[in-house]
């Protein structure tokens, strides 16, 4: 058999220490390895799979476009691509939308727009403001609009115009302030960081403060959008309407797209400002489509409240059992147990070992963000096997 892990480290760059299984096939909750052993999945594709692995409406989707036409090129009206930013406005508090290929690709469009925001109508103004623990992506700028220190020192010089402040801190986020600020990028729930929920109020008050001086707020809804934490985006759990979001993720249930949605009064590119060669690609866009209709079609929201909360319940019991788990947390399938000791890469591998996949999140930290379509059957699965792994540990 081949040794596909060897192959990688001899092939591949070496930018991850990645778990030791080779996944071949998938199908809804499930993966199976080349050996053939069959996982449960609560890290679906890092919370990517939202229709779970392989979902017909997703293969019959993609299979019927790339069979009709699969690339023309931004000069050109495609169907998919024009059906899908209506989908996403006709859902949503936005009139207009870019559409791209990835997580940071959406974000850089949400930081240009808000420049160009700030070049028309704040007198040049082009600070973002971010926050702590933040995470918007991994090209240069994006690293620097993280607020997450460790992976700037290797890349500096880093771009300007980023000013980090504490998370969940509104007076932080007033003090950072100044006539120089366009914009403040917030996730409305750190998935990256450690599944950090911020305060009730926090959003409430910094959408506040933005319509107060007149800049822009963009929420980073790369993992909380798509139902993630219930509601089909994040910012409508926190009774917020922001200026821009952006989307990416959950967005093709696997299918690699991202989204740039903005309000009118902020969708300010005009010709030549932003483009992207394969952004609203029509294969890509066909398999969102059908993800949203899907979505919408099956009140996924009113489900991921659901099991979501049902989910949250059992850790919670599995805290009551084991000590040695000090908090959990999170919102909708976006969910995460922290621990007293870095154990958490222990944990997973001991998961592994019984047939469920779970994600580290920080060394302490073990987080959960299943497909939105496990049900409460495959919880209780996953919550067995759990209990199973925390009943041997001994710290
Ligand atoms: C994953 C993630 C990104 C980066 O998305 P990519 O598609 O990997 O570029 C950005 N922001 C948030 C909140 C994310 O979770």
């Amino acid at each position: 058999m081949t040794d596909w892990r060897e192959l990688e480290k001899k092939y591949y760059m070496q930018t991850n220490i990645r778990i030791p299984v080779t996944l071949v096939r998938g199908e809804g909750m499930k993966v199976w390895d080349d050996t053939g052993k069959e996982y449960l999945d609560c890290v679906g594709g890092l919370a990517t799979d939202s229709l779970g692995h392989c979902h017909p409406v997703v293969i019959n989707a993609v299979t019927e476009q790339v069979r009709t036409l699969i690339q023309t090129s931004l000069w050109y009206f495609t169907v998919p691509q024009v059906k899908l930013a209506q989908l996403l406005v006709e859902n949503s508090c936005f009139d207009r939308v870019f559409i791209c290929n990835s997580g940071l690709e959406a974000n850089e469009g949400a930081v240009k727009l808000a420049r160009r925001y700030g070049h028309l109508k704040l007198n040049g103004a082009y600070e973002v403001i971010t926050t702590g623990g933040s995470f918007h992506g991994r090209s240069l700028a994006m690293t620097a609009a993280s607020g997450q220190p460790t992976m700037h020192a290797q890349y500096v010089p880093l771009p300007v115009g980023f000013v980090n402040v504490a998370n969940n801190d509104i007076e932080a986020v007033r003090a950072a302030t100044t006539d120089k600020t366009c914009a403040v990028m917030l996730e409305p729930l750190q998935g990256e960081g450690g599944v950090n929920v911020a305060d009730e109020d926090y959003l409430k008050k910094v959408r506040e403060w933005c319509d107060q001086k007149g800049i822009l707020l963009i929420l980073d809804e790369v993992q909380t959008g798509i139902c993630r934490l219930g509601p089909l985006f994040g910012y409508q759990l926190y009774g917020i309407e922001p200026d821009v979001i952006s989307l990416a993720k959950g967005l093709g249930s696997g299918i690699p797209i991202g989204a740039l949605l903005a309000k009118e009064h902020a969708a300010v590119f005009i010709p030549g400002d932003h483009n992207s060669t394969f952004g609203g690609n029509p294969v890509t866009s066909a398999a969102a489509c059908a993800v949203l209709k899907y979505i919408i079609d099956n009140d996924l929201p009113s489900r991921v409240t659901k099991v979501g909360q049902y989910l949250m319940g059992k850790l919670a019991g599995l805290k009551e059992k084991y000590p040695f788990i000090t908090e959990v947390r999170g919102r909708g399938l976006l969910v995460a147990f922290e621990l007293k000791e870095d154990i958490a890469q222990d944990i997973l591998m001991e998961c592994l070992h019984k047939g469920l996949l779970v994600n580290r999140v920080k060394p302490n930290a073990v987080r959960l963000v299943p497909p939105l379509i496990i049900t409460d059957k495959e919880v209780d699965q996953a919550v067995d096997i759990l209990d199973d792994v925390l009943s041997g540990i001994k710290i």
